[in-house]
């Protein structure tokens, strides 16, 4: 590790990882933790148990805003593992000076968003700190949901699972960049940021053998890959032409030479899914407003465990790798 945290520490690749196994693992190792999940599962399986900190800057863009990516990210990671949010908490870091007009937009934001998911912000933490100690405003949302479907698991995927993509990825990445550099994009490109909860209710309600889901936040779809070929000890290939792209993303990626498979998600999610139910999973996922372009883009083999295949529509294949280095800070 380096002597002093960079950004890269947090840029949900390989430092990232770095960072929490060689600090925080070490300190606080146990079983719970150590299974690396979306959220925790405690209570003999009945609950799911995350928390997140949302830094994005802008704190407006297209498509959404802090408070609603504030309450989707911690929804959404509790319905990664099958559970239906219910409980919140809400803490705020507010730079003095910050305007009350803005921090009630965000407010209302949040509120809107809990609906969606049918949960409740039931405890709270406000702190305020001299200008210039903190960009404007920090969110910090812990949740609890009740675990609806028991035993998804990103540690349990096998030759059995395709992999599927429940929509076009890099759309939240791409807006954060178009904002932040002032360009004048598309009315078309606007974050992903959506609630997970109602297409994993309707996947968990039609009985879908899911074996894992992730959303692809920091880190984009190809840290979730290999995140998952890592801890489920697999090979996962990937068509590359498969993956669904907007054109709008397309453009931003080759303008400035990201890889659309590295950028972040906020409504987007990866699922390991028995091959027998692709079909009517893939349906399932279509039939929400923005998933058109579900697809399944994957499979699992034991080719070159613990890595991440990507084929070509030429016939040539690479390694996704893990995304290192720091793409763009402050995405979420
Ligand atoms: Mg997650």
């Amino acid at each position: 590790m380096t002597k002093t945290i960079t950004l890269a520490n947090g840029n949900g690749g390989e430092e990232n990882n770095e960072l929490i196994s060689k600090v925080f693992y070490k300190a606080f190792h146990n079983e719970i933790l150590e299974r690396s999940e979306d959220a925790a599962i405690i209570h003999g399986g009945e609950l799911a148990f995350s928390t997140d900190s949302f830094t994005v800057s802008p704190l407006f863009f297209s498509g959404a805003d802090i408070g609603k990516l504030a309450v989707c990210g911690t929804c959404n990671d509790l319905a990664m593992m099958g559970a239906k949010p219910k409980y919140l908490t809400c803490s705020v870091i507010i730079e003095e000076g910050f305007e009350v007009a803005q921090l009630e937009r965000i407010v209302e934001s949040m509120r809107k968003e809990l609906e969606v998911n049918a949960a409740i912000v039931v405890s709270g933490d406000t702190k305020v700190v001299p200008r210039g100690s903190v960009d404007k405003i920090f969110i910090n949302t812990t949740g609890i949901g009740e675990v609806l479907k028991k035993g998804i698991s990103s540690n349990a995927i096998t030759h059995e699972d395709v992999i599927i993509v429940s929509r076009d990825i890099g759309a939240h990445g791409a807006t954060i960049f178009a904002a932040r550099e002032g360009m004048a994009m598309s009315s078309l490109l606007e974050s992903d940021c959506s609630s997970l909860f109602p297409q994993v209710k309707a996947l968990i309600d039609a009985d879908i053998k899911i074996t894992a889901m992730r959303d692809a936040t920091r880190g984009g779809l190809s840290a979730v890959l290999n995140e998952w070929a890592k801890q489920s000890n697999i090979c996962i290939e990937v068509q590359e032409e498969k993956i669904p792209v907007s054109d709008e993303v397309n453009g931003i990626c080759e303008m400035l030479g990201f890889e659309a498979t590295a950028l972040a998600n906020e409504g987007t999610f990866v699922l390991a899914v028995k091959k027998e139910d692709a079909f009517r999973a893939v349906k399932i996922l279509q039939s929400f407003e923005k998933n058109a372009h579900a697809a399944v883009i994957g499979e699992v083999t034991q080719k070159y465990p613990k890595r991440v295949v990507l084929q070509s529509a030429w016939g040539t294949s690479r390694f996704l790798e893990m995304p290192t280095g720091e793409l763009l800070p402050r995405i979420c």
